[in-house]
């Protein structure tokens, strides 16, 4: 299948053929279908934060993550990074070619201190081993609780570290949510990978974190929301505590981006198939076109190990009729969804 048109991020004017589940920039020998000329193409979509399966009680159904990834194929989004699942995805979901590529991180792991009771989280006791097993199990990433309420306190760095330390001596990742000013200090400074959500993320924390060539997610577009909801609650810490956080977001998503960190679009939240609601928040922190598309594209591909538009990269892309960076409302509107060589259906409105 040949497609032609404008790759980004490099702006080149390109030819490309998809051979299977494969991209090559040399034509192939025998006939070959047109699928789409002179379309804007980046490498398929990527929500690196999204829990689809789940209803209200933390109950994983097959049924619905079919249907909730199919939304985020719909939308161009062919690959997902999924920190925190109640049960594993079978493996005939994870061979399916119609549902988007897979990152796994298995169950979220929650250390019994914490005490959170949230029905997407799995308590554990032994949270070393509990990690390394989620990550052994899944797709070299596990993701653990690294606080919850405001006012309680987050996870000993002792234990932090000691799962950090496990997980990185077999060459896996750690994710941690964190979500206060103490919990998002220990997650970078015992040297979690991905920071998720990362309120109160400070310069010296995103020094660290650019150091070590660490993730920020901020997930912006599960909290925006909230917030006029928030405003009208009465007035005390755990309202300045929220609203603080949300505020502080923009500022350091531009702070981690220019420090070298590798900000990264992801959800958290219904609607599925949604990730552009996060460029559009990157965009409004004042990032660059670029760098914001990226982030939900060829940036977080890189981060999880998925080849985009190169020899032989994954046959996964999106294509608009006008340049996204001019204007990045297209993106809501792709005009060609390709997944592992496939077309899909694309979505319209
Ligand atoms: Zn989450």
């Amino acid at each position: 299948m040949r497609v032609t048109g404008t790759l980004l991020p490099s702006g080149e004017r390109t030819e490309l053929w998809l051979l299977g589940d494969r991209v090559t920039f040399t034509r192939p020998r025998g006939s070959v279908d047109t699928a789409a000329t002179d379309l804007f193409l980046t490498p398929g979509l990527v929500d690196v934060h999204t829990h689809p399966g789940h209803d209200d009680a933390g109950v994983f159904t097959d049924g619905r993550f079919v249907e909730e990834c199919a939304q985020h194929v719909a939308a161009g989004t062919t690959a997902l990074r999924v920190p925190g699942h109640t049960a594993p995805v079978p493996a005939a979901l994870r061979a399916d070619p119609t549902l988007p590529r897979l990152v796994t991180a298995g169950r979220l792991l929650a250390h019994t201190g914490l005490a959170t009771g949230h029905p997407m989280h799995t308590p554990t006791d032994d949270l070393v081993a509990a990690a390394l097993a989620e990550a052994t199990a899944n797709d070299g990433w596990c993701k653990i609780v690294a606080d919850w309420e405001h006012d309680r306190p987050a996870l000993p760095s002792a234990l932090v570290r000691a799962v950090v330390d496990a997980v990185h001596a077999h060459g896996f990742r750690v994710a941690a949510h964190c979500q206060t000013a103490a919990g998002t200090r220990v997650a970078v400074e015992c040297g979690v990978d991905s920071i998720e959500h990362g309120w109160y993320l400070t310069d010296d924390l995103i020094e660290r974190l650019a150091a070590r060539g660490g993730a920020f997610v901020p997930t912006a577009t599960a909290f925006l929301p909230m917030v006029d909801d928030v405003r009208t609650k009465p007035e005390g810490p755990r309202k300045d505590y929220f609203l603080g956080g949300i505020a502080g977001l923009p500022r350091a998503a531009a702070v981690a981006h220019e420090a070298g960190v590798a900000v990264l679009a992801g959800t958290d939240s219904a609607p599925f198939g949604n990730v552009v609601s996060e460029v559009e928040f990157l965009l409004a922190a004042g990032l660059s076109p670029t760098v914001a598309i990226g982030a939900a594209s060829w940036t977080a591909r890189d981060y999880l190990g998925l080849p985009g538009l190169v020899e032989g990269g994954l046959a996964d892309l999106v294509g608009y009729d006008v340049d996204p960076r001019l204007e990045p409302g297209v993106l809501r509107h792709p005009r060609l969804v390709v997944l592992r060589g496939r077309v899909t259906a694309p979505q319209r409105g």
